[in-house]
């Protein structure tokens, strides 16, 4: 299938550091795609030059086709490639709904599109992706005061209200008990076969990689170490290596 994301040599130092070094990689339009690695791997700095966050040293990204290795952050969000982070982003002292009229208000003026800028609209909107993402009866309770998995539910709904194509998850099930990540799962999955979004995501729980996943790339001191089906990667001897030398 055509990648909808490309990168080609992908590098990027800290001082002496190489945290990222000639990494290529390719994401399919419509997968769900997992990077593994262990802690200091460069999983989240890849993310960082993938969203715009960071700069390379060296090498590109492509996006739907166009490089976009040197454009801004706000720009790749209207081309449709968004993310979330390791720590989620969230306005703690705003309720659930709140944070996602925000959002929702920051993606119509980014957008080209003439939107409805009517409130009752945006409510709508809101509405309909708090159902999406179960988080209905939270809606009105501030986010700060949610458990741990839904401050995540309502940071990939921040990263929805920008209608993405792709969506970049740095550890969307970090710190959840086993109910909040079983559920942000199904929403994820429910997202991918019914909005057709595909889905990079950085994880941990290898039973959520497991579960979801159509390809993995291994990054282990900052290169890509093996790339396959989730039933490839376990099987592979330097993946295990790895990981036993964490
Ligand atoms: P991962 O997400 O796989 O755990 P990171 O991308 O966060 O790995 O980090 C990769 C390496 O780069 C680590 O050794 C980390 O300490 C280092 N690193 C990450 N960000 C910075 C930074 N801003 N300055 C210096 N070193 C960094
Ligand atoms: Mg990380």
């Amino acid at each position: 299938m055509r990648p909808i994301l490309r990168a080609e040599g992908l590098s990027k130092a800290f001082g002496r550091l190489l945290a990222v070094s000639g990494v290529n990689l390719e994401v399919a339009a419509g997968s769900i795609h997992a990077i593994i690695g262990p802690n200091g791997a460069g999983k989240s700095t890849l993310f960082d030059l993938l969203s715009g966050a960071k700069r390379p040293d060296r090498g590109r990204v492509y996006f739907l086709d166009k490089e976009i290795t040197h454009i801004a952050v706000e720009e790749r969000i209207r081309l449709g490639l968004s993310r979330t982070f390791q720590v989620p982003q969230v306005f703690t002292n705003l309720t659930a709904r709140e944070n996602l009229i925000i959002a929702l208000e920051a993606a119509h003026s980014l957008s080209s599109y003439p939107w409805p800028r009517k409130s009752r609209f945006l409510e709508e909107e809101a509405s309909a992706l708090l159902e999406r993402l179960g988080l209905e009866e939270q809606a009105s309770r501030l986010v700060g005061e949610l458990a741990h998995g839904d401050q995540r539910l309502v940071e990939i709904g921040l990263a929805l209200c920008l209608r993405p194509k792709l969506l970049l998850l740095d550890e969307p099930t970090a710190g959840m008990s086993d109910a909040e990540t079983w559920r942000t799962v199904q929403t994820l999955k429910s997202l991918h076969r019914e909005e057709g979004l595909t889905l990079l995501f950085i994880e941990h729980d290898m039973a959520v990689v497991f579960g979801i996943a159509d390809r993995v790339t291994v990054l282990h001191l900052g290169e890509v170490l093996a790339e396959g089906t989730p039933d490839e990667i376990a099987k592979d001897e330097k993946v295990q290596a790895a990981y036993l030398g964490e």
